[in-house]
């Protein structure tokens, strides 16, 4: 209740869906500018590894076409989508109607639950797994059930068992974020095609990029023998678009169809459109970007383990790194200039999550951190 004028008047608060009201804010990496700010520290002098976005930056060929999309910005993007769609059948062996776009992966992720998920049903995934999954079932008023992790990853025998006739999505992070954790390829194709009829799986992609080939399994082939499969990638990570806002899901036909309804018809800008084609063009970036991880991955291991700090063995292009009281080591990094990511919303309050960045920034974060554990 607030008063204005002598008048008392109710706000919104009571009018909102339940879901809604219990929904806690996703927590977005905090920027560089706003630390800055805080701290005095120069620009330049902080080091953000705390939203996994590519240390390279982003394709030169993909940086052409969005400054030459520019000019066409009076008028609205194809709303189909079709030259990326074009270009992400010819790569992948799909049909145009295999595809529905998102701005970013979690306008996907958020669609489907517009289509599957509301009152009276539910959605399974993993305890530690990604946190967009339980604010899109709490947004539209579907039941969270998160099945426990087994050594922080998927437990895909207990999310089975997990299943209820009310059950409508499954969600697997393949890798997972913010554990970095890693299914083997059979074990999901085997989960997925032993799911009962009334659920749909879907497989969040947004890493596989940066996976040994052996690693990955051949999902947008599986969605051709299962109807109930929808496969979610994103522009963000390794092709380094975080800020255009563009991923797909790839299904079957049916299944995208129904996606493209509740879709808004114009969900991905030009820019985006026109910078996600080229970069998937640039075979030759996102393979640099790939093994720049590794090089990064393999630095910041290695400074960890001199360090004697553990570190949950990561697939991705961050660790989630076991530092004790995180909250005090999280603020002790921002003192320094040194922007990570706090997982206590996961349910994982000894842990920071830490983007793979240039040689230079890990190096940094390493030495920042053996002088918060008085291990210099
Ligand atoms: C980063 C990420 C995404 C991608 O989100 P966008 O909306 O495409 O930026 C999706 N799923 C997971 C698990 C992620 O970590």
């Amino acid at each position: 209740m607030r008063e204005r004028d002598g008048v008392t008047t109710a706000g919104c608060e009571p009018l909102a869906l339940p879901g809604v009201r219990g929904i806690a804010p996703y927590q977005t990496g905090k920027p560089i500018a706003e630390l800055a700010r805080e701290t005095g520290i120069a620009e330049a002098d902080i080091v953000k590894l705390a939203s996994n976005e590519n240390p390279l930056g982003m394709s030169p060929s993909a940086i052409a076409a969005a400054a030459a999309a520019l000019g066409e910005l009076a008028r609205y993007p194809d709303g189909a989508g079709f030259d990326l769609k074009a270009a992400l059948s010819a790569k992948f062996g799909l049909t145009l109607a295999h595809i529905v776009l998102g701005n970013g992966s979690n306008d996907v992720l958020d669609i489907v639950g517009r289509v599957f998920l509301g009152p009276g049903t539910s959605a399974v995934y993993s305890q530690h797994a990604f946190a967009v999954y339980g604010l899109v079932c709490q947004a539209v008023g579907a039941e969270r059930i998160e099945v426990p992790a087994r050594d922080y990853g998927h437990d895909l025998a207990a999310m089975r068992a997990a299943i209820r006739p009310d059950t409508r999505v499954v969600w697997i992070a393949n890798p997972n974020n913010p554990t970095g954790t890693l299914l083997a390829p059979e074990d999901v194709r085997e989960f997925v095609f032993s799911l009962p009829e009334h659920v749909v799986a879907v497989l969040d992609e947004a890493y596989t990029e940066y996976l040994e080939p052996a690693q990955r399994g051949d999902s947008l082939a599986w969605i051709r023998q299962h109807p109930r499969l929808l496969v979610t990638r994103t522009f963000a990570k390794i092709h380094g678009l975080a800020g255009l806002r563009v991923g797909f899901g790839a299904g079957d036909p049916a299944l995208i169809d129904l996606c493209n309804r509740v879709r808004q018809p114009f969900n991905v800008n030009s820019i985006a459109l026109a910078a996600a084609v080229a970069a998937l063009g640039d075979e030759d970036f996102v393979a640099r970007s790939a093994a720049a991880n590794r090089e990064g991955m393999a630095q910041m291991r290695a400074g960890l383990d001199a360090l004697g700090v553990p570190y949950i063995p990561s697939f991705a292009n961050f660790l989630a790194v076991e530092v004790g009281d995180a909250a005090v080591v999280n603020a002790g990094l921002l003192k320094n200039g040194v922007i990570v990511r706090p997982v206590a919303g996961y349910g994982m309050p000894r842990h920071l999550r830490v983007s793979i960045g240039l040689p230079h920034e890990n190096q940094h974060f390493l030495d920042v951190l053996a002088t918060l554990l008085g291990k210099a």
